[in-house]
Formats: structure tokens, C-alpha cells, sequence
């Protein structure tokens, strides 16, 4: 029987669809074999152009619209409404049957270009399971997950389920909570409606409100008939009195309609709607401004003014209905249109329980006046920028406004959201269970009363709080109080409240505490396109400039020392930005603290910056004490550091003053975003994590410095982008010099191309990996290794099942590993001794998961082993590394397969290794569920460096 790319892509997202797709096709391929006839007879005639290409190799075909033939040969080409997985997988399986390293897609007008081999270890390892003959599945459909959605077999399976009374007829229940129910027996909705007894690992109050769901579900079903229970009235308190100008919105993809109105987005905004807009399902307003860079002004103004029934409703009523839509609703509703209806619906509920509105804080003539001046302020920088063509440059201008609004609307939405919506926001965490010790009354210098609560934790949703951080804690209707993490773990979050008044109620759910203020980074950035703006179409002399427009730095001296090649260029910089990329192992810290001493030598005043104050103090730690140097403390001043600690800006201004001489100051970007500090730039700034550091903070700290070296590693831990903003703008300083490539492209900056840390054994497949092969070892890396086990990377594969942040199973692995390490002889260089524990590093992606290895390592008396999770861990490296992958599939990971199979984390995980290398990883991990061309491409990753590995020898 043949198959095709389409066949692939079932296999990807859905093994059972995989098995209904393939079961009872006819296995005739006479046409593909006289079309694939044809396109051999094309290719042999050697046309510039070949249409509607097929290749069939007797059991896999596909076909290319167009073959277009280059020097290189002929390479495949699609015009595509968009880039799918099928369009993607089709043309990688064509460059494979041409042989041609690129494809190329047409998307809107525009051409894409990808390589083959980003994409060929997945389409072979699909071919190959292709070619084994389905397994024949249990029951004839499949469980709900993310592929149901549009695909062919929808109503097959949800006929099936149906049937099966499967749990998954239960409105908004999760994946997890149907897998926690299965675990104890309760598999259909009746018995989960007629259940008492709650699995421990599910919370008291997703219990209730799945149970309470069920019934209402199995009531409707008896009786027919649609019924609602009112749940949270409180909630209603956010529904707003009912108005004349009351917008009723519907989006549907990108149209937007209203009652008698049909449009666009920007036609929507345009209309200027003065009223409430209700809207039932989520529009991503300030998603679709911040993606074009229109209209966010305006937008961030009717934002305030949406109200999300949906939202509501989930919050306070409970519907009888399997799906909380619409459509589902209608019985509920009396008027026509349904979004009118539900609004009515709710206001009815809401008198009929006497909830009074909220008193919405109306922001006051002056609050107004100064946000419509702040509007004009951004269109007055930002237009001229762009009918100049300087759109990435006006998009830095609205960066940081981007970046923390989703914050700060997350800040408000989170405190009166639906319970089971902050269950599955990352940022969140809704315990299982919380208890609360008394309270201790204030005392001394202590003026609040304080407790501590012990929240539990589901660890299969790993909370995101770690210790000292300020968070809220949710309690029932909608009130927030503060409270720092006294004490964190996977199972458990300990929380010191802190009130005016004592009170006996217990949270419901932990929040984070409020987004830290952009301010001064986004006034800086507005100031220099001011000076831009005045100066248009010049732009002022900047090293800000200079890297947004990615203008090189001059010729490049070159020097068999690169140390010594990068202070002759640093030297020769006149107001302009130089790039240093640095992987793992090649001296980017030993450079940095060259290149200071020689800045100081020379009188020259320098300023170091980072992604953190920790950060920042690591650099100033590794340059010599006696350079004069300053940073000002994150929190009270420490004693015994080698720097002065001014308490604030003045102080540090001042300080400068008092060291004419060369100097060093450390900073975060807010420090050098500073009016006072940027008065007297500095001759050279520093960024040290360039690869970390956000460009338009790079261009805010760049108004305080003459020159820019960036240095850092845009391969190794990303960085964090919360908003949306417009495209090249959310990328870090370094990222946005390298673009697409892997390495610093040669007239922008040096690449640290020898690690002196990495056996060339571990460092060729990292250099694959991450640095197009660019990344050699140093001679004195290549005399290392283990006695009896071959440097390099292995592959150690564990069967695991139903493991998602945790597996006790690769623990184990992981603990046999490190004893068949330990005790050999460790060679480097000539110099020998053995090796202990201590000589392992274990990196595991998720808190739960370092814990139980752990545990299972100090029983095995391995104490001295460091284990953590990759972010502990940039800058150490060891002998050996052992990575556990953790999860048994990619279904349900909490995180995300872009987390668990990111090549950056890749990366930093593999080269601590300086001889040895182990991952441990279940069979399974890279099978079925992969959504999207990006997910494909992390798989594809992942797939090719296995390709590379070694068996590890058990
Ligand atoms: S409906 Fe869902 S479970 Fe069924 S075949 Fe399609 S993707 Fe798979």
C-alpha cells in the first residue's frame, strides 16, 4: 500500500487518526507511477521550469508544484495559503527525492525559504514508521486532544466517545484531570456524577466543580432541558449597567462583526465605538495592534472597555451544556443575537441576586489627558520613523509599553478569572490543598500581622515561584492580599502573609505580584528618537542606532590571539557597536575581563550590564579588585565585595565624579536608562548575556555609552518575551545581529570558535547543533576522557509510561549511570586521579524531576552529585553530564514541547560535558502530537542529533 506526506502528518498529530486513515485504501498507484514517469522524463530534458512535479519510490510519494532548477540542481517549490506541516513535510520529501538541500514556499506573495535538513531526521523517522503496519487500536477512537480540532474523523470519534459515556462529554475538563480520574477508576461522565471520593492528586475545587458539571450534564440528558446554577454572583459585579452605545462583537478569523456592521480589525478600531463591547469568545485586540504596530494607543483604550462574556459566564454559572458556547447557550438566551443574549442573561442573574457593580475607577480628567499625550508622543516618534522606513526602530519605541501591558492585564484578569482557567495558566498556582498556621499579631518593628500558609501543590503542574518572591494570594470573591514565598518545592509553596487586619479565610489560589515598572528604559529609547526625529532622514550618532540598523563596526583587525583581535577592534570603535559571540567553554568571561583591564589601563571610563544584578556581579567579581569600580546594591549593601555600593543614582553620579580615572560600573538597564547616569555616557558599555538581553533595552542602555560591545551567546538559554510586538523587535541584542544564522555573520563581530571545555567528540554534535559546525575544541580539550567509556554523546533509552514531570524510572537510569562512571580514571592533559560524584552533572527539565533524581542518587550515596534544572547550570561544567528528558510523550506537557525540546536548552545542557555526555530518554518522547512547523522543527532537531549519538553501553 502507498502513502503520502498527508499520511505523515497523521502519523505526527494523531496516531489513531494514522490507523483510520490507512485502514481498508485501495493500493493501486498505476497514475502515480506514470506521473512520477513524466517528472523523470522533465528532469532528464533539463527544463528551467517543471510543473506539477510527482515522485513515487513504489511506496511513499509526493508531488511539488513547481521544480525550479538552479546551479546546485532543481529545487521544489509551493504556493501555499499558508505554512502547514503538510505544506512543509510534502516539500522536504521532494528535496529528498531531488536531492536538493533547499525548499521553497510562496505564502501571501511572499517566498520562504527553509533547508531540507531541518526538517529530514523527522520525515525519516515518520517514513519508518510508516512503513510498519498500524497497530490495531483498542477502541475505534481516539482521545480528545489539540488535532480533533478540523480533523476528518471529529464526528467518527466523538460518536465513539459518545458512546463509550467517555469523560470527556464533561465541559472543561482538561486532559490531566480526565487522566487523574481514569488513574482511580472513574473513566465515564456517570460515574464520575456519581462519585464521592476525590483522587488525592486532583484539587478539592476541581473536584467539586467537575462532579457538580457532571451531574448537571446527566440531568440535561434525562430532562432535556438546558439549566444553569449560579456559582459565583459576585463575579457579576464586573458586568457594567447596560448603555445606548453597547457594542455586541463577534470575530470570526479576521472579520469583525457587530449587529448591522461587518469589517476589519483596524476598520473595528476606526469606528471609534464610545460604549461597552461585549464579546463572547477572545479577540486578541492588543495581539493584532501590537502585531502591525497600529493603533495600540487606541487600542489599549477600548481594551478597557471589553467586557468577555465568556469569561463570565465560566466564572459565574454552571450550564448544563457540554460546551460553554454560544451556539450551546442558545437555549438559555431571549434575544437574537446571542452575545445581547448572554449579556441580558447575566444582567438578569445579577439583579436577581442584588449584586451592585463594581465601582469601575474611572481614571480622572488628568489621568486621561496624560495618556492621549502620551499617545500623541509615541504617533509624533513613531510615524516619521516609519514613512522613513525605519520600522524596527519604531517598534523599539513601543516596546516596552508592549511588553508590560500583557502583564499588567494579567495582573487584573488573573484576580477575577474562573479557578479553572488559573489551573492552566503557567503563571498561576491553584493548590490542592491549604492550610494555615495562627496568626502572629504585630510586634516591635513588625506592624502587620503575619502567617504562614502551606499551599500543596499538584507537581504535574509545576508552580513558577521560587523564594523571596512577591506574589498575591487570591481569596473567594475576588480579593488579593500580599505575601512573599517563605519556602518553595515541587510539592509544596510556603507563603508569609502579611495584613492590617487578621481574618480566617483560607486563599484559593496564588498569583505573581505586580509587573516591575518599565520606566526609565522606555523614556530613554523615546528620547533618542526624538533626537532621530529632529534629525530625519539623518539619524543621530548612537551605538543604539548603529545596531538596530546592524551597521558594522569597520574593518575587523585579525590576530591568531582573538583576545587580542577583539581589544584592537574595541579600541578602533568610533561610537559604534561591536558583537562577541561566545558558546559555551570559549573564554567569553576570561575575554571580558581582559578587555576591562585594558579599557582601565587606558583611563577609559566603562559601564557592564546584564540580564541581572547577579549577573552583572559575576563580571565585576572575575576582573582584577584593584580597578576603582562601583554598582549599587539590589537590596541592602553586602559587605566584603571588591566594589563600592553608592545607595542610589546621585550617589553613583557622584562617585564617578570622585574617580576621574578609568572606572567600572556595574548596572542593571534600568541603572543606565537613568537621566543622572546617562548624563556622562561612558566611553565603552558592556552588555555581558547579549543573547539574553532585550534590543530595545540595549538601545535604552546605549544612551549612556559612546561604544557598545555586546557579548554573549544567542544559542544558549533564550530570552523571555512576554507581550506581542511587531516582527525583529522582541528579539535580544545579540539575536537580532545574527537574525536567521547560527553564528555572528564575520563583518558584525568575533565568534569565539574554540572551546577548551568540550572533547571534539561532544563538541561536534553541539557545533551541528547549534553553530552550523563552526565550533572547533581547543588542542587542550582533545586530551580528556573517561577510562573504558569512549568521549562523546550517548543515547540512553528508557521505557517509560504516563511520566510527565517526574519518572522514577530514569532516575534510576540516572543513578546506574553515575555509578558505572564513578571510580574510573579521569585523564585530562596528561594529569590523572579518579573519578567521584562530584565529577557528575545532572540536568533534568523539571523541579519534580531534579528532586527525585535527588533523593535516589543520596541513597545510592551520591551525594556530591550536582543536579538541577538547565538554568542553574550556565558557566559549570564536568566531566560527565547526564540529562534526564523526563516525559515519557510529548501529550500534555506542562510546558510545552518547545521547552523540553528547545535547542538552546539542547545546548546548555550538553556542553557542561567535557568528555562524556548522557541523555536519557524514553523511546516514545518523540512520537505523535506534534502540532506546527516549529514544533516540527524542534523534533527534527532532536532526531538529528540522535542520529549522531551513541548507545550508551548498559
Ligand atoms: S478526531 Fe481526534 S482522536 Fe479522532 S482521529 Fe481525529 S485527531 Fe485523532
Amino acid at each position: 500500500m502507498h502513502a503520502g506526506p498527508s499520511d505523515l502528518v497523521d502519523l505526527l498529530e494523531c496516531e489513531h487518526r494514522s490507523y483510520l486513515a490507512r485502514a481498508g485504501r485501495d493500493g493501486d498507484s498505476r497514475e502515480l507511477r506514470e506521473a512520477a514517469a513524466r517528472t523523470a522524463a522533465d528532469l532528464r530534458a533539463g527544463a528551467d521550469l517543471i510543473e506539477n512535479a510527482t515522485f513515487f519510490d513504489g511506496v511513499f510519494h509526493c508531488t511539488a508544484q513547481t521544480l525550479v532548477r538552479t546551479p546546485s540542481g532543481y529545487e521544489p517549490c509551493d504556493e501555499v495559503p499558508e505554512a502547514t506541516p503538510l505544506a512543509v513535510l510534502s516539500l522536504t520529501a521532494a528535496a529528498q527525492a531531488l536531492g536538493s538541500e533547499r525548499a521553497h514556499l510562496i505564502v501571501d506573495g511572499r517566498r520562504t525559504s527553509f533547508r531540507a535538513a531541518d526538517f529530514t531526521p523527522l520525515l525519516n523517522r515518520l517514513k519508518a514508521r510508516l512503513a510498519q503496519p498500524p497497530p490495531a487500536p483498542k477502541r475505534s477512537w481516539g482521545d480528545v486532544r489539540a488535532a480533533c480540532n478540523g480533523c476528518r474523523f471529529a464526528r467518527h470519534c466523538a460518536a465513539g466517545r459518545e458512546e463509550a459515556r467517555d469523560l470527556s462529554l464533561v465541559a472543561g475538563l482538561r486532559a490531566d484531570q480526565r487522566r487523574k480520574l481514569v488513574s482511580v477508576g472513574i473513566d465515564t461522565i456517570d460515574a464520575l456524577a456519581a462519585t464521592e471520593e476525590r483522587p488525592a492528586t486532583l484539587s478539592h475545587a476541581s473536584f467539586a466543580a467537575l462532579t457538580a458539571q457532571a451531574r448537571l450534564q446527566v440531568q440535561q440528558e434525562r430532562t432535556g432541558v438546558t439549566t444553569y446554577e449560579v456559582v459565583a454572583p459576585e463575579a457579576l459585579q464586573h458586568l457594567p449597567e447596560p448603555a445606548e452605545d453597547d457594542v455586541f462583537l463577534e470575530v470570526e478569523g479576521d472579520t469583525f462583526r457587530t449587529p448591522g456592521w461587518e469589517g476589519t480589525f483596524p476598520e473595528f478600531v476606526d469606528r471609534t465605538p464610545t460604549g461597552t463591547v461585549y464579546h463572547f469568545t477572545p479577540h486578541d485586540l492588543v495581539a493584532r495592534a501590537a502585531r502591525t504596530a497600529t493603533r495600540e494607543s487606541e487600542v489599549d483604550e477600548l481594551v478597557r472597555r471589553c467586557v468577555d462574556l465568556g469569561a463570565l459566564t465560566r466564572r459565574a454559572l454552571r450550564v448544563s451544556t457540554r460546551e460553554y458556547t454560544l451556539q450551546a447557550l442558545k437555549p438559555l438566551l431571549r434575544d437574537e443575537n446571542p452575545t445581547r443574549g448572554v449579556r441580558d442573561l447575566l444582567q438578569r442573574i445579577k439583579r436577581e441576586h442584588g449584586v451592585e457593580t463594581a465601582v469601575k475607577e474611572e481614571r480622572d480628567e488628568a489621568a486621561l489627558e496624560k495618556a492621549a499625550e502620551r499617545a500623541r508622543r509615541m504617533a509624533a516618534l513613531t510615524e516619521p520613523l516609519m514613512a522613513e522606513g525605519h520600522t524596527l526602530f519604531a517598534a523599539t519605541v513601543g516596546y516596552h509599553r508592549r511588553e508590560s501591558s500583557p502583564a499588567w492585564g494579567d495582573f487584573f484578569r488573573q484576580a477575577s478569572a474562573p479557578i479553572s482557567d488559573l489551573e492552566t495558566d503557567s503563571n498561576c498556582a491553584v493548590p490542592i490543598t491549604l492550610k494555615a498556621e495562627d496568626w502572629v499579631p504585630p510586634s516591635g518593628r513588625v506592624r502587620t500581622h503575619k502567617r504562614q500558609v502551606h499551599a500543596r501543590i499538584d507537581p504535574e503542574r509545576p508552580h513558577p515561584f521560587g523564594k523571596d518572591e512577591q506574589v498575591r494570594l487570591l481569596y473567594p470573591g475576588n480579593v488579593t492580599r500580599n505575601a512573599v514565598v517563605a519556602d518553595d518545592n515541587p510539592y509544596e509553596l510556603v507563603l508569609t502573609e502579611s495584613t492590617s487586619q487578621e481574618h480566617g479565610e483560607l486563599p484559593v489560589a496564588v498569583l505573581p505580584g505586580s509587573p516591575v515598572p518599565a520606566a526609565p528604559k522606555d523614556e530613554a529609547v523615546a528620547e533618542l528618537a526624538e533626537q532621530a526625529v529632529h534629525l530625519l532622514p539623518l539619524l543621530p550618532r548612537n551605538p543604539g542606532i548603529d545596531l538596530l540598523l546592524r551597521t558594522p563596526p569597520g574593518q575587523l583587525p585579525q590576530h591568531p590571539d582573538v583576545v587580542q583581535a577583539v581589544i584592537k577592534a574595541v579600541d578602533q570603535l568610533d561610537g559604534g557597536t561591536l558583537a562577541v559571540q561566545g558558546p559555551p567553554g570559549a573564554g567569553k568571561t576570561y575575554l571580558a575581563t581582559k578587555l576591562v583591564r585594558h579599557l582601565i589601563d587606558q583611563g577609559k571610563t566603562v559601564a557592564v550590564t546584564s540580564t541581572s544584578h547577579k549577573a552583572v556581579e559575576n563580571v565585576l567579581s572575575s576582573v582584577d579588585p584593584d580597578i576603582p569600580m562601583a554598582k549599587r546594591p539590589k537590596g541592602k549593601p553586602e559587605e566584603d565585595l571588591p566594589w563600592d555600593q553608592p545607595k542610589d543614582n546621585g550617589a553613583l553620579a557622584r562617585w564617578r565624579e570622585e574617580h576621574p580615572q578609568g572606572h567600572l560600573v556595574g548596572g542593571t538597564a534600568w541603572t543606565f536608562a537613568n537621566a543622572v547616569i546617562k548624563a556622562q555616557p561612558f566611553d565603552v558599555m558592556i552588555i555581558d548575556e547579549a543573547g539574553q538581553f532585550a534590543l530595545a533595552d540595549a538601545v535604552a542602555v546605549a544612551t549612556a555609552a559612546r561604544n557598545l560591545v555586546l557579548l554573549g551567546d544567542p544559542q544558549q538559554l533564550p530570552q523571555v518575551v512576554q507581550g506581542v510586538h511587531p516582527p525583529g523587535s522582541d528579539a535580544s541584542a545579540l539575536g537580532h545581529l545574527l537574525g536567521d544564522a547560527d553564528v555572528i555573520p564575520e563583518h558584525l563581530g568575533y565568534f569565539l570558535a574554540e572551546t577548551r571545555r568540550m572533547h571534539p567528540a561532544v563538541c561536534k554534535p553541539v557545533s551541528e547543533l547549534s553553530y552550523a559546525g563552526l565550533l572547533h575544541s581547543h588542542e587542550t580539550a582533545c586530551h580528556r576522557g573517561i577510562e573504558g567509556i569512549e568521549p562523546g554523546i550517548y543515547l540512553r533509552e528508557v521505557d517509560h509510561r504516563h511520566n510527565i514531570t517526574s519518572s522514577t524510572e530514569e532516575a534510576d537510569a540516572v543513578v546506574d549511570t553515575v555509578r558505572r562512571i564513578v571510580g574510573r580514571t579521569w585523564t585530562d592533559n596528561g594529569r590523572t586521579r579518579e573519578l567521584t560524584d562530584a565529577d557528575v552533572l545532572v540536568v533534568a527539565p523539571y523541579n519534580l524531576q531534579v528532586r527525585v533524581i535527588r533523593r535516589r542518587l543520596a541513597d545510592a550515596g551520591f551525594d556530591e552529585t550536582r543536579v538541577g534544572t538547565v538554568d542553574r547550570f550556565q558557566g559549570q561544567e564536568a566531566p560527565a553530564v547526564i540529562m534526564s528528558m523526563t516525559s515519557s510523550s510529548t501529550v500534555d506537557l506542562p510546558r510545552g514541547l518547545d521547552f523540553l525540546l528547545s535547542r538552546n536548552r539542547l545546548n546548555v545542557a550538553l556542553s557542561r560535558a567535557q568528555a562524556l555526555a548522557v541523555m536519557i530518554c524514553s523511546p516514545r518522547l518523540l512520537d505523535a502530537d506534534v502540532r506546527g512547523v516549529e514544533q516540527m522543527r524542534l523534533v527534527a532537531g532532536m532526531l538529528g542529533l540522535l542520529e549522531q549519538v551513541k548507545k550508551f553501553p548498559v
